[in-house]
């Protein structure tokens, strides 16, 4: 038979058995008119116990399914100030990690140790790394914009250059030219002084048609020996007389290869592209090219 104060400890003893086991206790009841004595204590501080360590428990085992959202007890314990603290760093990291996802690569941890490091290297990898992506698509644009012998914008890079131009010209009210230069006879050109001579001429041509343009003017290799030159803000008189410049140019140049002077002459064609027409840019080049091959037909070497 125990005696009343061994009924207290035994059934204190229970209760931390069942809350060791993950259960929920009831608090301990003393009999009515139990003595103000240690006993009485000890089952205070075991009923205090009881009541704040047993709610702590599906606290820190929805925390560790990654229950972020579930409600914390109330209590004192330090050790629901450890799980607090453990729920309000989860739900951090959690957003700073949404931030990553949604590419803010500024986000950095110091606040989890050596998960912090982790969490910080592998953003600041992430970041590098897409700077290097950002970088090699911007080369990659590039190269896939520009001819390589002459150095020039091809044909592909020219589109965002035209959809710019005829935007600016519509506000601007004020035409741009398009002249089509291609080089006469090229190919005996290559046939006779060899390719290298032929790839020589290009790049002078290309020099020449350059050292022509205003700034913001467009000079592109717009196939193999045919170029096109954007002229902004210029009219048909105006853009006639610069073709006529560098076809003059372009014959007198004198371009030498391998010690050989090798005659070149270009046929242009000029064509203006009007604010007020509403025209599709290609038709415009269309035109240019049409008057470039006129003065194919009438002879070479001349501007129509
Ligand atoms: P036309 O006066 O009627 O324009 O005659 P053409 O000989 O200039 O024209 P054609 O279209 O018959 O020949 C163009 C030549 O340009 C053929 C091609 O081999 C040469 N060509 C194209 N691209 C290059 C290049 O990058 N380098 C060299 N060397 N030749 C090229
Ligand atoms: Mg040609
Ligand atoms: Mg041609």
């Amino acid at each position: 038979m125990l005696s009343v104060e061994e009924a207290q400890v035994v059934r204190v003893a229970e209760a931390i058995a069942g809350l060791i086991d993950g259960q929920t206790p009831d608090l301990i009841q003393l009999p009515s008119g139990y003595p103000d004595n240690e006993i009485r204590q000890f089952v205070n501080h075991a009923n205090r116990f009881i009541s704040e360590y047993g709610p702590i428990q599906p606290f820190l085992f929805a925390l560790s399914r990654g229950e972020l959202d579930y409600e914390a007890p109330r209590g004192q314990m330090a050790l629901l100030h450890c799980a607090k603290n453990l729920q309000a760093n989860l739900r951090h990291l959690t957003w700073k990690t949404q931030q990553v996802a949604k590419g803010d690569f500024s986000q950095r941890v110091d606040f989890m140790g050596e998960f912090s490091k982790s969490f910080n290297m592998m953003v600041e990898v992430l970041a590098a790394n897409r700077e290097e992506l950002l970088r090699k698509n911007q080369e990659l644009e590039t190269v896939s914009q520009t001819d390589p012998l002459t150095g020039l914008l091809n044909r592909r890079g020219v589109g965002e250059y035209l959809r710019r131009e005829t935007h600016r010209t519509k506000r601007s009210k004020r035409p741009f030219a398009v002249m089509i230069a291609d080089i006469d006879h090229f190919k005996q050109v290559n046939d006779a002084y060899g390719h290298d001579a032929g790839d020589a001429v290009l790049v002078e041509v290309a020099r020449i048609l350059q050292g022509h343009a205003r700034g913001g003017d467009l000079c592109a290799r717009w196939g193999g020996e045919e170029f096109l030159t954007v002229l902004v803000e210029t009219d048909l008189p105006q853009a006639v007389a610069v073709a006529e410049r560098v076809r003059l140019n372009v014959a007198s140049a004198g371009i030498f290869h391998n010690g050989a002077s090798i005659p070149v002459t270009i046929s242009a064609g000029v064509s203006i592209y009007h604010e007020n027409e509403d025209e599709d840019v290609a038709a415009c080049i269309k035109r240019g090219d049409v008057c470039m091959y006129r003065a194919k037909e009438s002879g070479r070497n001349q501007t129509w």
